[in-house]
């Protein structure tokens, strides 16, 4: 028997591809969303998010998949908590597998995100979102007029730290090495920053505090010396990776594993869009990566339509 062509299937469940399972319904694309088992994306672990348009009272990251979850499925989009575990995108419709099966697709957005970086501390894990964060945009307004670490020495942490510095009452970078990976302009922006200074050559070790951060015990890795530092916050920004494996060989990734876009938000298969942190490491918002989300879709859905007229495919 044959199986059903689906018209979209949407890979990810962060703001992008729920945005995009949101729009897909009301396109009448039917779409089918592969979750993930882990679904929802890095807001699942944030605490409060104050700047997402529409909620005047702070609204907490799960809490908030959860209602873009509800919307979609209000709206009749499938989601299904399943991981994708391999495309192909090199056949017409295309092929994307899980565990459980396979499904055939007219068109397919890619909103799998990207996964911060983390320093594989327990401590670090049992204070997400208590202190603990990954995001200066998102978190930085709850420490005004506390002191906070950031770790890292490249463009994110040069830019995560400047803007602390706008809350902040202290800003210290520490960083394993004693010379700066970041670019000259953030770098310099950084160095001549009044509020920040840095802690070279160190480690962190392990992050303290019961309910929320107090500090962090560092280690210079010159000296072996230990130290604490007392701090409320512990941003850290030593980078990202992109969950693209299962379209390597597939897609075009650029040289940091990110989908690169052609155009709008067109990969390089045609009717294989791409949607959110996955190709974006620039703005990593929820906010953007729902309007990626969005744009997006309007892009299958041209594409689709013309795939239908044509009558290439039933
Ligand atoms: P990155 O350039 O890979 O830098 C990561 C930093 O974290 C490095 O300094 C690295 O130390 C440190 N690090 C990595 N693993 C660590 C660990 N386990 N413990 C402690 N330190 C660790 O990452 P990024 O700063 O997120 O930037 C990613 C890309 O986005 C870059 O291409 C960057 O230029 C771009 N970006 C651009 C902008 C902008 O243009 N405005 C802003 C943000 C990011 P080492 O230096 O010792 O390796």
């Amino acid at each position: 028997m044959q199986e059903k062509t689906e018209k979209l299937v949407i890979i990810g469940s962060g703001p992008a591809g729920l945005t995009a399972a949101i729009y897909g319904c009301r396109a009448d694309l039917d779409p089918l969303v592969y979750m993930g088992t882990k679904y929802g994306g890095q807001l699942m672990l944030t605490s409060e998010v104050e700047n997402f348009p529409g909620f005047p009272d702070p609204v907490l990251g799960p809490d908030l998949i959860a209602r873009m979850k509800s919307q979609a499925e209000r709206l009749g989009a499938r989601l299904v908590q399943e991981d994708v575990v391999k495309v192909n995108f090199k056949t017409y419709p295309f092929e994307i597998f899980t565990d459980s099966g396979s499904v055939r697709a007219l068109s397919v957005i890619i909103a799998t995100g990207a996964n911060p970086r983390r320093l594989n501390l327990q401590s670090e894990m049992r204070l997400m979102g208590k202190g603990v964060s990954n995001c200066a945009v998102c978190d930085g307004f709850f420490f005004r007029g506390k002191k906070v670490a950031v770790v890292g020495g490249g463009d994110t942490a040069m830019e995560e730290a400047t803007f602390l510095t706008k809350f902040a009452s202290s800003v210290q970078i520490v960083h394993r090495r004693k010379e700066l990976r970041a670019s000259a302009a953030l770098r310099k922006e950084a160095l001549a920053n009044p509020k920040i200074s840095f802690v070279w050559d160190t480690a962190v070790t392990e992050v303290l505090g019961d309910g929320k951060v107090q500090g962090v015990r560092l280690k210079n890795l010159k000296s072996g010396a230990e130290s604490e530092l007392q701090v409320d916050g512990l941003f850290v920004a030593i980078g990202y990776d992109p969950s693209t494996e299962i379209f390597r060989g597939q897609l075009e990734l650029d040289p940091k594993g990110y989908v690169a876009l052609k155009n709008g938000t067109e990969s390089s298969v045609p009717g294989v869009f791409v949607a959110g942190d996955v190709h974006d490491f620039r703005y990593r918002q929820a906010i953007t990566a729902a309007a990626d989300g969005c744009k997006a879709l309007l892009d299958a859905e041209k594409f689709v339509k013309e795939k239908l007229e044509l009558k290439l495919v039933s």
